[in-house]
C-alpha cells in the first residue's frame, strides 16, 4: 500500500460520492468519520432477491412441499388487531397480481400495527405455512418497507441487497435504506481495492480466504449467498486469529518472562502419603498428579486448570501438591468460594495432615484458616502466622485476596471451584520476586470452543473417572403434588440411616409473598412430616460459626435431614447423604443443578436426586418439536427451564450438561469470558464456529511458539496489526 492510498482511506467520508459536508456530519455523529469507517460499516442483513417469488409461485411451492424460506414483495391491503383474552393478535393481508396471503403476529401487535401501512409495499421473508383460514400464512416473518423508487430497483435486479442499521441521526438527515445503500456502493466500488491486506498472505492463500478487498466487496454486495458466507468467513477468521495470537502471547510470554519456582519432588513423602490414604488414587488422579508435579519441578510458573466432574476427587490431588510445596519450605494458599467450603477444607485437611505427620514422625504442617467473620483476635493471629511463615497451608475464601495479606514465601495457589478467578487475581498477589504456581480447580467442564479461546492460555489437566464403585445418581423430575410421598420416602430412608438434603432457592425480598423460604419450610416441616426425625437448617444469613456448627453436626449424623438454601451448592462433602430434594428446580441454572446433585453419590451407596417444580409451564416429558418462535418471553424461559430439567434427568455427565447449557445461554457472558480481558467478538459465534476457531488457534499458537517476541521479518505485518489494534490487550509485556 502506498502512503497515498492510506491517506485516501483515512480521509473524510465527505469525499465519497453523494455524501458531501452536510451528510458527513451526520455520519460522523454515529462514529463513521473516514472512508475506511464506511467500508467497514457492514450490513445488518441482506434481502435475498434471488429467492424472491410472486405469491402464486410461493403458494405452488408450498403445495409441492417446499419447506425453505421465501421472500415475497407485495402490497398491504388490510391490517387488523384482534384481542383474545389478554392477548392481542395482529394480522396483515398482502397481495400482488397473482394472489394474496396473510401475516400473523402473536406478539408486539401494537408495534407491528404502526409499521404496516395500507397501500404500501413490503418485502416479507420467512417460512410460509398453510393455515385453516388462509391458503398461505407467515407467522412472525421478517419484513422491510420498500420505498416507491426502490420497488423498481428490486424487481429489476437479480441481486442480494444489503440492509444497514440506520440510527435516527442518519434518518433525520434524509438517509434511508436506498440512499445509504447507494453511498456504500459508491465507496466500495471506488475505494475497497485500496485496502491493504491485514492477514499474512501465506495464510490467506493456504486457508483459501478472500483477500480483504474482495471480502469487503462481498460482505456488502454479494453475488450469491456463498460469496457472502465466504466474505464473512474471512472476517471471522481474522477476528479469531488475532485473538488467538493475543492468547498465545499471554501464555508463552507468561511462562518465559516471569520468574517461577523450581521445587524438588520428594517421592518418598508422596509415597508415604499415598500409603496413608484410606483409598487408592484413580488412574486419572495419578496422571493429573504427575502433570502437576512436573510443572512444580520446572522453573516456569504453573498455570493449570484442574478439571474433574463433581466428586472426582480433586481436593486430594491439590492437597498432595500443597504437601510438595510445604516439603520445599513454601507456603500454599487454597481459596474456596464459600465460608463453609473453606471451613470444610480446613477441617479435613488439617486433620488429615496431622494424622499423617504424626504417624510418619514427620515435621507437622501447620494449617491456618482465614475467613471473614472471624474474631479480630483470631484474625490478627492468623495474619501473623502467614507473615512469619509459620502457616504452611492457608485456607480461606476468595475474599481473602481483597485485603492485605502478606505471605512469607508463597509458592502455590489453589483456587477451588471458580473458573478464571485465580488467573486474573494472581496479579494482585504478584509482588517482586518469584511467581507462585497456580492451580484452578473446577467441576464445570469447559466446552471445546471455550477451551480453545478464553482458556487457551491455561494448561489443562482432566480427571476423567470417578472413584471406583460409584453408582449413577438416579434423577427424577416431579410435580409439587408429589411432595407428600417424597417426604414420606425421606423419613423412611432416615430410619434406615440415610441422610438427605432439602434445598430451596434463595428468596429475594420482593418474592417473599409468593415463595416460601428454607426457614419457613423448616418451621412447617419439623412440626409435621418430619416430627419424628432430626432436622437441621442452614442459610446464608447465619454467621460462619453457626454454619460450621450445623455442618459438623450434619456430618456427625446428628441430623437426618438438612434443609438449606444454595449455600451447600459447591464442594460440600457428606458421603453419608444420599438423597437431595431440590425445590422449585426450574429456578436454578444447569451447572448449579449439577453441582447441587453432586452433593450426593459420594459413596458406594445408590443416591437419588429429586427435582420438584410446581410451575405449570414446565414440560415433564419434553418433545423436541416445540417451535420456539411462537413462545412469549416467559414461555421461552420456561421452555429453557424444561430443557434444563429434562437434561438433568437424562444426563449425569457434566460435560454433556455444559454443552447443553452453552447452547441455551448462547455466546453471552459465559464462564467468565468477560473477565478474561480479551477483546469482544463481533463476527465469531463461539458456539458454532468451532472449525474456524480450531484452525486459527493452531496457526496462531504455532506462530507465537516459533517467534515469541514477534521479531522475525515474516511476522512484521502481524506485529504491526497487533500494535495498531490491540495494544490495550497486551498482558504481561509490550510489543516493541
Ligand atoms: P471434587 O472433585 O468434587 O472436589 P472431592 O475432592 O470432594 O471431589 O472428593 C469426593 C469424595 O471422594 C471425597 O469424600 C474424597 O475423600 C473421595 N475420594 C477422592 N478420591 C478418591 C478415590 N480415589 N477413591 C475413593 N474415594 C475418593
Ligand atoms: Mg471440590
Amino acid at each position: 500500500m502506498t502512503t497515498n492510498d492510506k491517506n485516501i482511506l483515512e480521509s473524510s467520508i465527505q469525499y465519497v460520492k453523494a455524501v458531501g459536508p452536510k451528510r458527513a456530519e451526520s455520519f460522523e455523529s454515529i462514529g463513521i468519520k473516514t472512508i475506511r469507517d464506511l467500508l467497514f460499516y457492514f450490513p445488518s442483513k441482506h434481502l435475498d432477491r434471488s429467492t424472491t417469488l410472486t405469491i402464486g409461485k410461493a403458494y405452488s411451492y408450498l403445495v409441492d412441499g417446499y419447506e425453505g424460506e421465501v421472500t415475497i414483495i407485495a402490497e398491504v391491503v388490510n391490517k387488523e388487531k384482534r384481542r383474545y383474552g389478554k392477548r392481542e393478535i395482529m394480522k396483515v393481508t398482502l397481495k400482488d397480481s397473482t394472489g394474496s396471503f396473510e401475516c400473523v403476529w402473536f406478539q408486539g401487535a401494537k408495534y407491528i400495527y404502526d409499521i404496516f401501512q395500507e397501500g404500501k409495499t413490503y418485502a416479507v421473508s420467512g417460512k410460509p405455512t398453510r393455515s385453516k383460514y388462509r391458503d398461505m400464512q407467515f407467522i412472525h416473518p421478517d419484513y422491510d418497507r420498500i420505498s416507491q423508487d426502490e420497488t423498481k430497483d428490486y424487481l429489476n435486479t437479480g441481486k442480494i441487497i444489503p440492509f444497514y442499521r440506520i440510527p435516527q441521526k442518519l434518518k433525520s438527515h434524509n438517509l434511508g435504506d436506498f440512499s445509504l445503500r447507494k453511498i456504500v456502493h459508491n465507496a466500495v466500488s471506488k475505494y475497497a481495492d485500496l485496502l491493504p491486506e491485514t492477514l499474512p498472505e501465506n495464510i490467506v492463500r493456504e486457508k483459501d480466504l478472500l483477500k480483504i478487498n474482495e471480502a469487503v466487496k462481498n460482505v456488502h454486495f454479494p453475488l450469491d449467498k456463498e460469496s457472502y458466507n465466504k466474505a464473512l468467513k474471512r472476517f471471522k477468521f481474522e477476528e479469531i486469529f488475532y485473538l488467538e495470537l493475543l492468547i498465545a502471547l499471554r501464555k508463552y510470554r507468561y511462562k518465559s518472562t516471569l520468574p517461577g519456582i523450581a521445587m524438588k519432588i520428594n517421592n518418598n513423602v508422596i509415597k508415604k502419603f499415598l500409603e496413608f490414604l484410606p483409598f487408592k488414587l484413580t488412574q486419572s488422579q495419578r496422571k493429573v498428579l504427575r502433570e502437576i508435579a512436573l510443572d512444580m519441578k520446572t522453573p516456569q510458573p504453573m498455570n493449570r486448570l484442574l478439571q474433574g466432574d463433581v466428586g472426582s476427587g480433586k481436593t486430594i490431588v491439590s492437597l498432595i501438591a500443597m504437601i510438595i510445596a510445604a516439603d520445599n519450605g513454601y507456603q500454599s494458599v487454597m481459596m474456596a468460594p464459600t465460608e463453609i467450603l473453606a471451613d470444610q477444607h480446613y477441617k479435613n485437611i488439617s486433620k488429615m495432615l496431622n494424622d499423617f505427620t504424626n504417624k510418619n514422625k514427620l515435621e507437622p504442617i501447620h494449617v491456618s484458616l482465614l475467613i471473614g467473620g472471624q474474631s479480630k483476635k483470631d484474625r490478627t493471629k492468623v495474619l501473623k502466622e502467614i507473615e512469619t511463615g509459620e502457616a504452611k497451608i492457608i485456607i480461606g475464601t476468595h475474599a481473602l485476596f481483597e485485603e492485605k495479606v502478606s505471605f512469607n514465601n508463597l509458592g502455590l495457589m489453589i483456587v477451588d471451584e471458580q473458573h478464571r478467578f485465580g488467573v486474573e487475581q494472581r496479579g494482585k498477589l504478584l509482588k517482586k520476586g518469584k511467581v507462585p504456581d497456580v492451580i484452578v480447580m473446577s467441576a464445570t467442564p469447559i466446552p471445546r470452543t471455550l477451551s480453545m479461546t478464553v482458556y487457551a492460555d491455561l494448561d489443562i489437566s482432566v480427571i476423567k473417572e470417578l472413584p471406583k464403585g460409584r453408582k449413577k445418581i438416579k434423577t427424577v423430575l416431579r410435580n409439587g403434588s408429589k411432595l407428600l410421598d417424597i417426604y414420606k420416602y425421606i423419613v423412611d430412608k432416615a430410619k434406615e440411616g440415610i441422610q438427605s438434603f432439602i434445598v430451596y432457592p434463595l428468596v429475594e425480598d420482593s418474592e417473599k409473598l409468593e415463595l416460601k423460604s428454607a426457614e419457613t419450610y423448616y418451621n412447617n416441616l419439623t412440626n409435621t412430616f418430619f416430627k419424628n426425625i432430626k432436622v437441621g437448617l442452614l442459610h446464608g444469613r447465619m454467621s460462619w460459626q453457626e454454619k460450621e456448627d450445623v455442618m459438623l453436626q450434619y456430618k456427625a449424623h446428628k441430623f437426618d435431614v438438612l434443609i438449606s438454601t444454595t449455600v451447600i451448592e459447591v464442594g460440600i462433602d457428606i458421603p453419608n447423604a444420599n438423597i437431595i430434594l431440590i425445590n422449585d428446580a426450574h429456578r436454578f441454572g444447569l451447572s448449579q443443578l449439577h453441582q447441587l446433585r453432586g452433593r450426593v453419590g459420594r459413596s458406594e451407596k445408590q443416591a437419588y436426586c429429586i427435582l420438584v417444580t410446581d410451575n405449570k409451564n414446565i414440560k415433564f416429558n419434553l418433545k423436541e418439536d416445540i417451535r420456539i418462535e411462537y413462545l412469549s418471553a416467559t414461555q421461552l424461559n420456561m421452555y429453557k427451564s424444561s430443557i434444563r430439567l429434562n437434561s438433568m434427568v437424562k444426563y449425569s455427565d457434566g460435560f454433556k450438561l455444559a454443552e447443553v447449557d452453552l447452547k441455551l445461554r448462547g455466546p453471552g457472558d459465559i464462564f467468565g469470558t468477560k473477565q478474561s480481558g480479551l477483546p469482544d467478538l463481533v463476527f465469531i459465534d463461539i458456539v458454532n464456529d468451532t472449525d474456524i476457531i480450531e484452525d486459527a488457534k493452531g496457526i496462531a499458537f504455532r506462530l507465537i511458539k516459533d517467534d515469541i517476541k514477534l521479531e522475525k521479518e515474516k511476522n512484521n505485518l502481524i506485529r504491526q496489526q497487533l500494535k495498531n489494534n490491540y495494544s490495550s490487550h497486551f498482558f504481561y509485556s509490550k510489543i516493541a
